[in-house]
């Protein structure tokens, strides 16, 4: 089995950053588990299944034809759908709620279970998100958990989407962002919590540069 490195929290911690860049850095592929939920959520919303509908996204999340491709830069994979390129439209505020609407039913998560376990092959895989230490991949040697502030982490979004030129309302982002940990955090399957042997990184006030040195003083152990 090649090594995983099993980086979960919520959004803001500079997650998305820190995978990207462990990626780049060890030549391991890269495994961005949320944009599995955001692609199930809008297909979803393309194809007017419900978010209540269990066994309609579940089918969306077996059946949805999708490709990971590398990217560069700031986006190192892009997501493709039946071909179309939709990086972009999968991080619309719309389809950041939808997406953790559908990630509370069950059949959904084993669906996505099957892809997200089917992305470890060598050299290895750096594995972004909420489950990987504690459900996904359980057996990971390495597994860090990071955490931010609320503020901090709503400030975070708000400078991502905007350099991304989408204009959102820091107040309205940050009760969103507060609505989403809440329902993450307290669904009955696979909770945002940081898996008993991950290692927690606060990341209030830290710089990204810094870190990315605690990341990889745990990697290198
Ligand atoms: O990380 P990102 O914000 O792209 O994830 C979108 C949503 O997908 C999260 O709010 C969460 O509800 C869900 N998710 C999850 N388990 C994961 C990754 C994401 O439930 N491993």
């Amino acid at each position: 089995n090649a090594p995983v490195i099993a980086i979960d929290g919520p959004s803001g911690t500079g997650k998305g950053t820190v995978c990207g860049r462990l990626a780049a850095l060890l030549g391991w592929h890269l495994l961005d588990s949320g944009a599995l939920y955001r692609l199930v959520a809008l297909v979803a919303e393309r194809s007017g299944t419900a978010g209540s509908d269990e066994a309609g996204l579940s089918r969306l999340a077996r059946e949805m034809p999708l490709e990971f491709v590398k990217g560069e830069g700031e986006t190192p994979i892009r997501a493709l759908l039946d071909g179309e390129d939709v990086t972009a439209a999968i991080r619309a505020e719309s389809i950041s709620r939808l997406a953790s609407e559908v990630a509370a039913h069950p059949g959904v998560r084993q669906a996505l279970l099957i892809r997200q376990r089917a992305a470890r092959r060598p050299p290895g895989l750096i594995a972004d998100g909420r489950d990987m230490g504690t459900v996904v991949f359980p057996d990971a040697p390495v597994k860090l958990f990071l955490t931010a502030g609320p503020e901090e982490r709503a400030r975070r979004r708000y400078k991502q989407l905007k350099d991304k030129g989408i204009g959102v309302n820091l107040r309205q982002l940050s009760a969103e962002l507060a609505e989403r940990d809440a329902r993450d955090s307290e669904r009955a399957i696979s909770p945002l919590k940081p898996a008993t042997d991950a290692v927690v990184v606060d990341t209030t006030g830290i710089d990204i540069e810094t870190v990315m040195q605690r990341v990889l003083a745990q990697v290198t152990e």
